[in-house]
């Protein structure tokens, strides 16, 4: 077995390497595509499983511990950086296919392991949690601010809603402490605005944003809920009871409405909190690219790594294949300076904001989401 893992998380300016301590995540999240990524699909724990079983399976990696610190032997920082990308910095991520401090690290402090391993190596990490339990080992990554990042996601800070949606991991509130915690440890923090729901409005960003601005996150990512796999049947399903609204407005979204949203999201996002560390996560995948504008899609593309077409633009000049998107990033780069491309793209980040702020209309439902109907 494998313990560090060459990853396409740099996509997302996560890492370049990861670490999955465990198999399946205890804390089932109905938004989940972890068990949809070919990483979980391959394994033979998973084997008969579907995404709706997703939480109920979880297990220590067998063998990591030894791998783990085999690998180290030759895996130094200086190896890492050798396979460096950018976007990447060289950085570990624990984890992206399982939560590294769900319940089972309690009895089991795998992660513990793993993360002493790693730190005493050298290795600069990023940890990625939804649980408040990683402050049982804050004493260990106040050792070392220079090599950690420690980040939770906070799609919004509502408790009910989270109750709902994430059923198993700690609330919101709580995931906020454990931050507060670490930053006055002086433990470096980041926030991962994920996945944030078609049925909430800009509000509910400024107010994740403003909750994490006084720790001086060294990033706020932002990524609309991803309907990869079963996501949003999953979704559809745990709300279609108590937030029957919501609900119905996923299912109003078509898939030219649900590219205008997540441009029109990021856009904002962008305009308004860049110089604070916001990072844009377009889906890879870019199935928005076919419904929208070249400038639109433009604007998106410039927060994916430069794909082939980006890096080798007179490959690919026939373009017959290439999506509108990445034909307007092609024409882009040919037109445009790096810099003249961002004033344009700030340009146009910042008209969609103040258009989103003059028409958005929004209502309260239960307290628990305020609602955007795309346009
Ligand atoms: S904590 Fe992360 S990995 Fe675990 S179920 Fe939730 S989203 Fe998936």
């Amino acid at each position: 077995m494998t313990a560090i893992g060459d990853s396409k998380l740099f996509k997302k300016r996560l890492g370049d390497f990861g670490v999955n301590v465990y198999q399946g995540c205890e804390h089932g999240c109905r938004f989940c595509y972890a068990p949809a990524q070919p990483g979980v699909r391959a394994q033979p724990f998973w084997k008969g499983k579907s995404q709706a079983d997703w939480g109920t399976v979880f297990m220590p990696r067998p063998g990591l511990l030894d791998a783990l610190v085999d690998e180290l032997r030759t895996f130094t920082p200086a190896a890492a950086q050798k396979k460096a990308t950018p976007w990447g910095e060289g950085r570990i991520l624990v984890s992206f296919l399982c939560d590294p401090y769900q319940p089972l690290e309690l009895k089991e402090q795998n992660t513990r392991r793993v993360l002493e391993a790693l730190l005493e190596a050298g290795h600069k990490v990023r940890i990625q949690t939804r649980s408040d339990l990683v402050m049982r080992d804050f004493e260990l990554l106040a050792k070392y601010p220079a090599q950690v990042r420690l980040g939770t996601s906070l799609p919004h800070l509502n408790d009910e809603l989270s109750a709902v949606l994430e059923p198993k991991a700690p609330s919101p509130s709580k995931r906020l402490i454990m931050l507060n915690e670490a930053s006055k440890l002086g433990i470096p923090v980041y926030v991962a605005i994920a996945p944030f729901m078609p049925f909430h409005t800009v509000t509910v960003l400024d107010e994740v944003v403003q909750a994490i601005l006084p720790l001086k996150p060294t990033e706020i990512f932002c990524e609309p809920l991803n309907p990869k796999g079963h996501a949003v049947e999953m979704v559809l399903a745990a709300i279609a009871e108590r937030y029957p609204a919501e609900a119905a407005l996923i299912h109003s979204y078509d898939d030219a409405a649900w590219a205008q949203w997540t441009y029109k999201l990021l856009a904002f996002g962008v305009s308004k909190y860049a110089d604070k560390g916001f990072i844009a996560w377009p889906d890879t995948g870019r199935a928005w690219a076919k419904h929208l504008s070249g400038p639109e899609a433009a604007f998106l593309e410039q927060f994916l790594p430069p794909s082939t077409v980006a890096d080798n633009p007179k490959q690919n000049e026939g373009g017959k294949s290439l999506t509108p998107g990445k034909k307007a990033w092609v024409t882009m780069r040919k037109k445009y300076t790096p810099d003249q491309i961002h004033q344009r793209a700030s340009a146009a980040a910042k008209k969609a904001h103040q258009t989103m702020r003059r028409k958005l209309t929004t209502k309260s439902t239960r307290g628990a989401a305020n609602l955007q109907k795309p346009r």
